[in-house]
């Protein structure tokens, strides 16, 4: 039982190291090998089960050493380290009931993300709106939000949650018998990497006793976001009610299911 059974990367290792964490909780013993498998997950745990790092190291990980790490390297290094102020495409999504939850899992992918190229950034409500859109221009590419502030973002125009409209616009352009190695595809594989690949819904039962299913549903359901099996989602929730066995079924692919 260590955080060494699973290949989470140098810099993720590291990074636990520095947090301290000597050995893997129960919820991140199962949760962790699955999410790196690439199966959806409905998981029943409570909070202080160690289940923000249950899904940030193996989503993290996945990020930082599946390609889309080094296409992000190479996008952040043709910009000179700038993104410059446009709308961004996170590669994660994680959903979270309320502001304090959101900044507590903001502040530990920080933690997890350090020395990582990947940003993470938050949205909530009760707070500058200006302020947070200013710090989504500088680059995100693990968003956590609350799901009123995310539908307004959206509504602006300042995320989205599909894949970025270069690729659409270059699409019709790449001769599909290329070979996979040309000019096109390279720049195709640089810009393809704003697609959202990972969905979390943390909470998911306080999230609905609070009244915040329309909100979720319009952004899961949404035409751009990439349909299930094309994305992974993994879902958190204390317990597990008809309600969230409904959701479970409507948002997830052949999930497992894990209770800890
Ligand atoms: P959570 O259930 O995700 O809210 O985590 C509860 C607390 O446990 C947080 O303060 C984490 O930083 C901490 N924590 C998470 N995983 C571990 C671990 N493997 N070892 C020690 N502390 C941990």
């Amino acid at each position: 039982e260590s955080f060494h059974d699973v290949d989470l990367g140098e810099i993720i290792m590291g990074n636990i190291t520095l947090s301290r964490y000597t050995r893997p909780t129960p919820v991140q013993k199962y949760a962790i090998p699955i999410i790196k498998s690439k199966r959806d997950l409905m998981a029943c745990a409570q909070t202080g089960s160690g289940k923000t790092a249950a899904f940030l190291l193996p989503v993290l990980s996945q990020i930082y050493t599946e390609g889309p790490g080094e296409a992000l390297q190479a996008m952040k290094n043709s910009e000179n380290g700038k993104y410059g102020r446009r709308k961004q495409y996170p590669i994660s999504l994680i959903l979270a009931p309320t502001r304090e939850l959101a900044l507590q899992i903001y502040e530990e992918a920080r933690k997890v993300a350090y020395r990582s190229h990947v940003r993470p950034c938050v949205v909530y409500g009760g707070a500058d709106i200006g302020q947070q859109i200013r710090d989504l221009e500088r680059g995100c590419h693990l968003l956590v939000a609350t799901p009123g502030r995310l539908v307004d973002m959206m509504e602006r125009g300042k995320i989205g949650l599909d894949y970025c409209k270069y690729v659409k616009d270059l699409l019709h352009f790449v001769p599909l018998e290329c070979g996979g190695v040309c000019c096109c595809c390279l720049s195709l594989s640089i810009l393809c990497v704003s697609v959202l690949s990972y969905l979390v819904l943390d909470e998911a039962d306080r999230m609905l006793d609070m009244g915040f299913e329309p909100q979720i549903r319009r952004i899961v359901e949404q035409d751009t976001m990439p349909p299930k099996g094309l994305r992974q989602t993994m879902m958190f929730s204390a317990t597990f009610p008809k309600e969230i066995q409904i959701l479970a079924r409507d948002f997830l692919e052949e999930y497992i299911f894990l209770a800890v």
